[in-house]
């Protein structure tokens, strides 16, 4: 089977990659300098590249293998699906069998009311659905002022024009004349970077508490909706205190402002429950899903929503769709994939079983001398690189320095571990064996290890001031 893949030395696949293939999030002339590594295959949570070397996932793709890779199982849906009824539309009055199957499968997995699902291809194409379907749905009422719609800053909720305004990212927003109109941003519940003296516990809430001051500042008859992952993944997996989560609903509550769970990282699994709305009580209106819903076998999201916003968008004809909303193989693949996790209780013992063990070593890394903390909630970790673990310091150096030396000493051991500025995150395939968690942390570990000793080699162990 490697005639596909391995046609070609590396070296001649890396100059056409160069020359023709327009990489997302880099900078494609360091990239041709250093050549890409090219991934040929992977199992389980091990993928293996060009030249024949084993990696350990320790980020499941982008968060996304949650199934682990290599189940056949979902191959041969798709397989099934394709022969079957490759394509069809779900526009005009018709439907098909799997997209039926799927949504009516997502509603009996998705907690409270959350009962209806509108389809896209990805976790970006849903919130920018979500943008739409919250400002029609005021607007059905009676209140096309209510589109306000506030986020928070150091957020991710995609690329497309739409999502990557209702994220929080910078550089994203100074890339294309970004946000939006109507989108407004709110600081994080970052307790480590951003808490100083404060416990946690006040910190969340006084984060929580900006939600209520921008809305009397917006105008409560503005304010459509409040996006916000229970989790921030690509932020740098920031947990968010106790206190944080129950503020914020209260307030959603009191305001009728309808709360958006960006559940894309956090579901299906990740926080030890189906949903991290479970994991932290959250009640939201619409949740947005893609990555593990299909375990990244195919390009799949969608937004589930509420029985009472389902009632009113039902009302009207809603404007807006993808040529491959509910797209047949997509879905097929989806749930074969919601099947194998709920059958083979992947999930369940993920909670259960896998989680306490990797929170118990993934914890051990406080030990290291460069790790100022390590926090962790189900299958999704970070860890904070400080050059002063007393005073949570940040490097003087450039944010992303550090992080970036730590992610090539991962990789040199063998160990996929992404960096947000300082920040190594894991967000391993929720499959993985106490044993392969005993190899991740030994590889981090000794990732650490050289890194520790570069930065004080080259003079970067320094506090900012
Ligand atoms: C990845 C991600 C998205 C965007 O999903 P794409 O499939 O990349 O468009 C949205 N929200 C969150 C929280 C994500 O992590």
């Amino acid at each position: 089977m490697n005639m596909i893949t391995n046609h070609m030395p590396t070296a001649e696949l890396q100059a056409l990659d160069a020359a023709h293939h327009m990489h997302p999030f880099t900078t494609n002339n360091e990239l041709a300098e250093k050549g890409a590594r090219i991934i040929t295959r992977a199992k389980g949570v091990t993928l293996t590249d060009s030249e024949g070397n084993e990696i350990l996932d320790a980020m499941a793709g982008l968060w996304c293998v949650n199934l682990g890779y290599g189940r056949d199982e979902l191959a041969e849906a798709a397989m099934r699906q394709m022969k079957e009824l490759p394509y069809y539309n779900t526009f005009f009055m018709t439907s098909h069998v799997p997209a039926i199957a799927l949504s009516t499968k997502l509603a009996e997995l998705a907690p409270g009311n959350l009962n209806h699902t509108f389809f896209a291809s990805s976790g970006s194409e849903a919130n920018d659905t979500n943008i739409r379907l919250v400002r029609t749905y005021w607007a059905e009422l009676g209140k096309p002022e209510k589109k306000v719609i506030i986020a928070r800053k150091n957020g991710y909720h995609g690329s497309s024009v739409g999502s990557a305004s209702l994220g929080g990212m910078k550089p994203m927003h100074a890339q294309g004349g970004l946000p939006i109109p109507d989108v407004h941003h709110i600081d994080q519940p970052y307790w480590y970077g951003e808490g100083g003296d404060k416990s946690p516990e006040e910190f969340g809430l006084e984060r929580a508490q900006q939600l209520e001051q921008a809305i009397h500042e917006i105008g409560e008859d503005r304010v459509a909706a409040f996006i916000a992952e229970p989790i921030q993944g690509a932020g740098g997996v920031i947990i968010p205190p106790s206190t944080y989560w129950p503020e914020i609903q209260r307030i959603c509550d009191k305001y009728e402002i309808l709360l958006i769970a960006d559940e894309v990282i956090t579901g299906f699994g990740r926080t030890g429950n189906w949903f991290a709305s479970q994991t932290f009580d959250i009640k939201p209106d619409i949740m947005t899903i893609a990555k593990g819903l299909s375990s990244g076998y195919a390009p799949i999201g969608g937004s589930i929503v509420s029985d009472e916003v389902a009632k009113v968008m039902d009302a009207c004809e809603f404007v807006h769709g993808y040529t491959y909303s509910g797209h047949p193989v997509a879905c097929a693949v989806a749930l074969e994939n919601l099947r194998i996790l709920d059958e083979e209780k992947v999930v369940e013992r993920a909670g259960a079983e896998t989680a306490p063990y990797m929170r118990q070593k993934w914890e051990s890394l406080t030990d290291h001398p460069l790790v100022g903390e390590a926090t962790i909630s189900g299958l999704m970790g970070s860890i904070a690189l400080t050059p002063d673990k007393a005073s949570r310091a940040a490097f003087a150096a450039d944010s992303g320095t550090a992080g970036y030396i730590c992610r090539e000493s991962c990789f040199a051991n063998s160990l996929v571990m992404r960096h947000t500025g300082d920040r190594m995150v894991v967000s391993p395939p929720l499959v993985i064996t106490k044993s392969e968690i005993d190899t991740l942390v030994d590889r981090a570990w000794k990732a650490l290890d050289q890194t520790h000793k570069r930065l004080t080699d080259e003079g970067l162990m320094k506090a900012a001031s």
